[in-house]
């Protein structure tokens, strides 16, 4: 049975077919590097490493995830800070690379850099303009949205309708609302490169159409991102990739990611709510960070909460504490094969609620027996398939060594911060506080935070 994914344009679930035999190409839109990623940005980075992951069982992938180093939010971080622009993207596609690799994330095959990309940009605005989907307009190159009438095709959204609601005051240089940039002019004091437009830089949308060209071909097999990336980013990657490619489809499947809310609420700057992933994980174990990434369906939305994260790590500590204790040979590791079950539920369009289910019965199967034999075989089947969801890494000694003798053990802890949590909840500040002291003297620090209470052990 082929691999299932739900592909946007199509909306629905369909039998993945490479375009090419035994082998596959998936493009990610990476980070722009000017800040610190947000929990929000770490699910597409999570969630499209396990596919990455699934895919590589069974083809050959090459998988490309960018960095996006030329924007005007850089440049306005820059002008803000003083810090030279390169100095800025070098520091946070580190920080990016360090803190998705902290939560299990691999590095993918290619990771281009728009900023060594921009002879691909200009060859291709200039195909564009040549095949008449483009025009230059003072100093700016454009799309022209009504030269491709499948403009809309792909977010499901009439362009005529487009137009009619349209409100935005339009640049007196576009000849329609919805064109959109894909060159523009750069003063002195910003970056630019030399193009036959100008001194200018490139608009954000054929950044990524130029670099998935260059490295996986005029279509690529999958094209991933966050849902708020279909419009207008995707549709505007796909007008602009199928035009310079004589018609020719861009993605053949599109896979996008739901959004990821905090207690509820939307996460942004203004409410003061963005829980970044360079902090949390000073204070939770990454795999606690992508098992609760993953705990939901990756299409549904996911609540980022105290409960999220007590809930993953519960989890975890039920599957190291079924292989604790269990000597797995090297022969065993390599004989071992991760469960039907789980690659049938990743494979069915990355159903992790129901991987994570089969995971659970392989550990509950462990659990019961008493073989010793039987046991090792499985302990080594838990191996695999954590190998294979980016789990089990740790050495389960390790796991639990903060559970050492005489702490109070983890599930302890949490029960004790959701009494205090209810106790607030009834604004019983008086038990609450007790709670805290509690935990306090057992050596327990809690914080609350903008997504719910986490705690450390001191020392
Ligand atoms: P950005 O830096 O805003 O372009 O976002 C990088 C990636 O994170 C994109 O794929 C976005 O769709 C995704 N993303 C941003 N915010 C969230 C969120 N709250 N939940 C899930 N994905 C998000
Ligand atoms: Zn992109």
């Amino acid at each position: 049975m082929s691999i299932q994914l739900h592909d946007t344009l199509q909306g629905k679930k369909v039998p993945f077919e490479p375009m090419t035999e035994g082998e596959v190409t998936m493009y990610l839109c990476g980070p722009t590097v000017y800040n610190y990623a947000h929990i929000g940005n770490a699910r597409p980075a999570v969630v499209f490493d396990l596919l990455a992951r699934v895919l590589r069982r069974r083809y050959k992938l090459t998988f490309a995830r960018n960095i996006t180093d030329v924007d005007d939010k850089i440049i306005a971080a820059s002008q803000e800070s003083g810090e030279p622009i390169g100095d800025i993207t070098a520091r946070y596609s580190k920080v990016y690379n360090d803190d998705m690799g902290a939560l299990g994330v691999l590095p993918p095959d290619i990771e281009p850099h728009a900023t060594q990309h921009i002879d691909v940009m200009i060859a291709m605005i200039q195909k564009l303009i040549d095949e008449g989907h483009a025009y230059e307009a003072e100093g700016h190159v454009l799309f022209d949205v009504a030269s491709h009438a499948k403009y809309g095709e792909l977010s499901k959204r009439d362009l005529r309708e487009m137009i009619a609601g349209s409100r935005v005051e339009v640049a007196p240089y576009k000849k329609a609302a919805q064109d959109f940039v894909l060159w523009k002019p750069s003063t002195q004091d910003i970056p630019g490169w030399d193009s036959p437009w100008g001194r200018g830089r490139p608009g954000w949308h054929i950044e990524c159409s130029a670099m998935a060209e260059k490295h996986l071909g005029d279509t690529i097999d999958i094209h991933a991102g966050g849902q708020d990336l279909v419009f207008p980013h995707h549709e505007n990657e796909c007008a602009q990739s199928s035009c310079a490619h004589g018609g020719a489809p861009f993605a053949r499947y599109w896979l996008h990611n739901g959004f990821l809310s905090i207690d509820e609420t939307k996460m942004s700057k203004s409410l003061g709510n963005v829980l970044l992933v360079h902090e949390l994980i000073e204070t939770i174990p990454g795999e606690v960070i992508r098992l609760a990434l993953l705990s939901a369906h990756y299409r549904q939305p996911l609540d980022w909460s105290a409960e999220t994260i007590a809930s993953a790590r519960r989890m975890l500590d039920r599957l190291y504490g079924a292989i604790r204790g269990i000597d797995v040979s090297a022969e065993a590791r390599a004989a071992a094969e991760v469960p039907d079950g789980l690659i049938a539920a990743l494979e069915d369009d990355i159903n992790t609620p129901k991987a994570m289910a089969e995971f659970f019965s392989l550990a509950r199967a462990l659990n019961k027996s008493n073989d010793p034999a039987e046991m090792e075989a499985m302990a080594a089947q838990m191996y695999a398939a954590g190998e294979l969801v980016g789990l089990l890494g740790s050495d389960p000694e390790a796991w639990f060594a903060g559970d050492a003798d005489g702490d109070m053990p983890s599930d302890e802890i949490e029960a004790l911060i959701a009494q205090r949590n209810e106790a607030r909840a009834a604004r019983d500040f008086q038990a609450a506080d007790a709670i805290r002291d509690q935990l306090a003297s057992a050596g327990v620090t809690i914080e609350d935070g903008a997504g719910g209470t986490t705690w450390r052990r001191n020392g």
